[in-house]
């Protein structure tokens, strides 16, 4: 089987809340996406999308993202896409980093190896734990009050994970704010909930502290990227006993090393994307599960295909380690195709159809901006 043609295809996903406040006041009202199509000689399609949560999350923006494609695609035609980590070698030779530009095209080539199998993707990444996986609430920095009410309407819908963000600059309120906010997201905590306190890397070892010492001792919650350095991490790690994870910083399978030799978190935020693909998030997911690290399967946006990514790769973490799959679907407005995985009470389980099991909507698509044959 052989690579013959590669669409690229931009769409935009407006934000399904407004709009989303991080630290540092940053603020998204919708997202850029890229998707890209596969065509075999077979016949067979295969799908991919990769997008950027905005220009200033990580270093990844929706242009690059089709630069990278544009660098990358000619490489690819020809080869069998099947082989997925020789696909990734050639795109290693291709472009170095870029692992948002790689994501699109590695899912594509897992969702045509999939159909070309009869078999779904978790089949290929190790097969399904057929749990149940339960979806994490992303509840974006707000008014106290209002966050405890939105983490209560997720926990109405059956939502046991909740994502509170936090990361108030000194001029917005800084660490006794965040204080507040935590402890009214808290506040209605029931038996079996987690929590997810996520800062962005927003905070620096002297907030972090000071908000933590602002927090009742009892709270439970484990603090995801509280700070945007390794070095100010590590400082952070050593001076308190706040479970820490990892999300902006654990990128790259040398992160993931660097993260278990330094001891510096308790888990990582697995962002299919981020990650450069499903073959470098299931390397991630073994490295993690092998040194005792919780793992909450995420993109960093999207829609279907992502979506579908996420749930086959978290299908194949253990109980124990899985913490949470997002849904990135429930962000967006627009959907790029049907994909047969509600949530329900609180959870979901992925279709067992070939490869990722999303119907693209070509019309919604329009004609591809570029192609590749
Ligand atoms: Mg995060």
């Amino acid at each position: 089987m052989k690579i013959n043609k590669i669409e690229l295809f931009e769409i935009h996903l407006p934000y399904s809340g407004g709009s989303y406040e991080l630290s540092g006041g940053r603020i998204y009202t919708g997202f850029d996406s890229v998707i890209v199509c596969l065509t075999t000689d077979t016949g067979l399609e295969g799908w991919g999308e990769s997008t950027p949560f905005g220009s200033n999350y990580i270093a990844a923006h929706a242009r690059g993202v089709r630069a990278g494609i544009e660098e990358i695609a000619p490489h690819l035609i020809g080869r069998d896409p099947r082989e997925v980590d020789r696909i990734n070698d050639a795109m290693d030779e291709a472009l170095t980093g870029h692992n948002h530009a790689k994501s699109a095209l590695d899912l594509a080539c897992w969702d045509v190896f999939g159909k070309s199998v009869d078999l779904p993707v978790f089949t290929l990444l190790g097969g399904s734990t057929r749990n149940r996986l339960p979806a994490i609430s992303s509840i974006y920095a707000g008014v106290p009050e209002d966050m405890r009410n939105r983490v209560a309407e997720h926990r109405a819908k059956g939502f046991m994970g909740h994502s509170v963000k936090v990361g108030a600059l000194d001029s917005e309120g800084g660490p006794a704010l965040d204080a507040e906010r935590i402890t009214a997201s808290l506040a209605d905590r029931q038996p079996g909930e987690y929590f997810i306190v996520d800062a962005n890397g927003g905070l620096l070892p002297e907030t972090a502290l000071r908000m933590l010492r602002m927090l009742p001792s009892e709270l439970d919650f484990v603090l995801e990227a509280p700070c945007a350095t390794w070095h100010e991490t590590l400082s952070l790690r050593q001076r308190c006993d706040v479970p820490i994870i990892l999300d902006e910083l654990a990128q790259d399978d040398g992160d993931i090393a660097k993260l278990v030799r330094l001891d510096i978190a308790d888990g990582i935020g697995l962002k299919i994307s981020k990650a450069g693909g499903l073959t470098r998030a299931r390397r991630h997911r073994d490295i993690c599960q092998a040194a005792g690290l919780t793992i909450s399967v995420q993109d960093t946006v999207g829609s279907t295909l992502s979506a579908a990514s996420i749930f086959h790769m978290g299908a194949t973490v253990p109980e124990r380690y899985l913490r949470c799959v997002l849904d990135p679907r429930q962000m967006v407005t627009v959907q790029t195709g049907h994909f047969e995985a509600p949530i329900m009470d609180g959870g979901v389980v992925p279709p067992s159809e070939p490869g990722l099991g999303v119907r693209i909507d070509r019309d919604l698509l329009g004609s591809p901006s570029t192609q590749w044959s």
